[in-house]
């Protein structure tokens, strides 16, 4: 069999959006996609069709070992697979890129590299501080802090703390008194600026800001915790002015606000991007997942039966619309999407379908009620059932054709959400199904008593009417609802009202 291609791939250093537009297609286009825990959970938002493999690896705790790692990228590429071998920052960077890259060769396996945003300039520069600044440094190092015991080469304290301008140090957080203790021993000055960026890029991202005669001692304070890198020099102190103006451009009141987002998987990384923009820091637990149901065999004669066909999610678009002889039965009927996400996810397929004014079932009831005829709805199997028989009641015959089912996640995510709730600061339902699975899971997990605790002291934003029938039901107090029910609107009213 001809082998695959093995691609590495830089994921930058954690921010979704910081990954380039190429790391981005082949991750989208790849059959295995091979990566280390320093990624952020969002990076790999919407791929869970892809065989994903987590070969992450911490300082005391290795999950596959690299020969073990090397060995699989092997193995998977001559299956004839496409493969992604995702890595944080760039591949080249500390990240043993050249090693698989090297190994993968000699097996005569085509690799290809792709750069991508390191963490060693990136931390910093999102901190407010620029590795390089006219007239205070000219020249960065970067050292890595952990060096392999029995290295050939050690590193050179002597001379590094000999060197001025910027040094950056990766990989040092177990090592930190070390390593700092070994600079000022080699005779660089106590007094040299000096930080600790914790988890640049990510919704967490924390600076420490001191002196190399004080920031061991932070850094202890701060409980730091890796994936973290030290800098040290005079830039530092830029920080003061260029992290103020950061910080102003970002919502002053949503910011460092952790806001859980609980919807479908494939839908966090957008609803993420919409959070952060307003300054919130998203937190992503999918409390729910879709399981497609096999399509009834008269779906097409039931379509060609009726007048008007109703979608009521942009989940229920996505399933239709890889029926082919299904959307083509669509061409010449009437659409009507319960919303704007539904619509242009119809306009996408170039359908045009009118929504209601009120996006909700409500609202698809006022519009269709005392109409005549047949009207068809593809949704989901939990969808409203007082719908369908209010709409019967006015006289229109109505069919309902369940395309999904909402189940419950099973993601890790969100069992870690429910064991940190106490953390979060607002919870977002999207749907009643979230709320319902949320409370369920943490039934199993014996965390129901902490998560109502949690649900009390945060603030609990529903996107409509139906969510908040559900949150009520379970006995969860309701703050913030939206006029339109979009998320969009949820997080402007969140925004709003703090
Ligand atoms: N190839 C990566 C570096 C891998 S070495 C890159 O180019 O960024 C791993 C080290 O990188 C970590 O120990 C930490 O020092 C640093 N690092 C990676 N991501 C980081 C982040 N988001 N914030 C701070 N440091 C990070």
């Amino acid at each position: 069999m001809k082998p695959g291609k093995v691609y590495l791939v830089g994921a930058g250093p954690g921010d979704p959006e910081l990954m380039t537009l190429k790391a981005k297609r082949l991750l989208s286009q790849a059959d295995v996609i091979l990566f280390d825990r320093l990624l952020s959970p969002e990076t790999l938002s919407g791929l869970e069709n892809k065989e994903l493999i987590d070969v992450g690896k911490s300082a005391s705790h290795h999950k596959l070992t690299q020969d073990e790692i090397n060995a699989l990228l092997v193995k998977k590429a001559k299956e004839g697979k496409m493969v992604v071998r995702l890595k944080g920052g760039d591949p080249y960077l500390f990240g043993r890129g050249g090693e698989e890259a090297l190994i993968l060769l000699a097996e005569e396996i085509p690799v290809e590299v792709v750069p991508g945003v390191t963490s060693a300039i990136a931390a910093p520069e999102l901190a407010g501080i620029p590795v390089t600044h006219r007239g205070i440094t000219s020249s960065l190092t970067i050292v890595t802090g952990h060096e392999d015991p029995g290295k050939d080469s050690p590193l050179d304290w002597s001379a590094i703390a000999k060197l001025g301008g910027t040094l950056v140090v990766l990989m040092g957080v177990s090592r930190l008194d070390k390593n700092v203790g070994a600079l000022i021993s080699e005779g660089k000055s106590p007094d040299t600026p000096a930080a600790i960026v914790e988890k640049g890029g990510w919704p967490e991202q924390r600076l420490i800001t001191g002196t190399l005669g004080n920031i061991v001692q932070k850094a202890k304070g701060a409980k730091v915790e890796p994936p973290a890198i030290l800098v040290v020099g005079e830039v530092v102190n830029l920080t003061e002015k260029l992290a103020q103006k950061g910080q102003k451009a970002r919502n002053a009141q949503s910011a460092g606000k952790k806001l859980a987002i609980l919807r479908l998987d494939a839908q966090a990384a957008e609803s993420s991007r919409l959070a952060r923009e307003s300054g919130f820091d998203p937190v992503c637990a999918p409390a729910i997942a879709l399981e497609k149901k096999p399509l009834p065999e008269d779906i097409l004669s039931r379509v060609e039966a009726s007048d008007c066909v109703v979608f009521t999610s942009a989940n229920g678009v996505d399933i239709a619309s890889n029926n082919p002889s299904l959307l083509r039965s669509l061409k010449s009927k009437k659409i009507i999407s319960i919303g704007p996400k539904t619509k242009i996810a119809l306009e996408k397929l170039g359908f045009s379908s009118s929504t209601p004014e009120e996006y909700s079932s409500a609202g698809l009831e006022k519009m269709l009620s005392g109409k005549e005829g047949r009207v068809i709805f593809l949704r989901s199997a939990q969808g409203n059932q007082y719908l369908a028989k209010d709409l019967r009641k006015s006289g229109m015959q109505v069919d309902d054709v369940p395309l999904y089912e909402v189940k419950a996640s099973g993601d890790k995510r969100l069992d870690d959400l429910i064991l940190k709730a106490d953390e979060i600061d607002i919870f977002a339902f999207t749907s009643s199904t979230t709320a319902r699975y949320l409370m369920e899971r943490a039934k199993e997990m014996d965390q129901e008593g902490q998560l109502r605790r949690a649900l009390e002291s945060a603030r609990v934003a529903v996107i409509g009417l139906p969510t908040a029938a559900e949150l009520k039901r379970l006995g969860i107090r309701v703050d913030v609802m939206p006029e339109k029910f979009t998320f969009e609107s949820m997080i402007q009213a969140l925004r709003s009202t703090q």
